[in-house]
């Protein structure tokens, strides 16, 4: 493995997130500014294909490439488009049992609003009672 395949692989390994391979590259060049995007598509293919990182399609944006490669399933946020793991325990057999038949894989993505967006979302949504505190919070200290 060459110093530049290395360091594709770190990056993605140990940044512990779901990365697009435009993200690994601003992330890569820092180290080498040279690098090609089509250098860090390939290799990002290449190691998954070999099994040493996983693939996530997207239905519609660019595939993330994560370090977890044990069986697991994801919770994508449908504001920033972070994703995280999820463990569903016995989804596989849970679906055998439905379906009566034998299951291949499960390619499961459950959308959601991760807590940090729901949270902005709540604080805008909150934006009149805020000011209505601000106005009594100056009124009580005027006093
Ligand atoms: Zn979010
Ligand atoms: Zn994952």
């Amino acid at each position: 493995m060459t110093k530049v395949q290395k360091a594709i692989l770190d990056t993605v390994i140990q940044s512990g997130e779901h990365l697009s391979a435009d993200q690994v590259y601003w992330r890569v060049k820092k180290q080498f500014p040279s690098i090609a995007l089509g250098t860090i598509y390939r290799n990002l293919h290449q190691f998954a294909d070999s099994k040493l990182i996983r693939r996530v399609a997207r239905a519609d944006a660019a595939d993330y490439f994560e370090g977890n490669i044990l069986p697991h399933d994801h919770a994508l946020c449908i504001r920033c488009g972070q994703m995280r793991d999820i463990v569903i325990p016995n989804l596989k057999d849970f679906l055998r049992g439905q379906m009566c038949c034998e299951i291949i894989s499960v390619d499961l993505t459950v959308n959601y609003i991760c807590p940090e967006c729901a949270h902005k979302e709540a604080e805008e949504s909150d934006c009149e009672h805020d000011e209505a505190a601000q106005y009594k919070d100056k009124n009580d200290k005027g006093d």
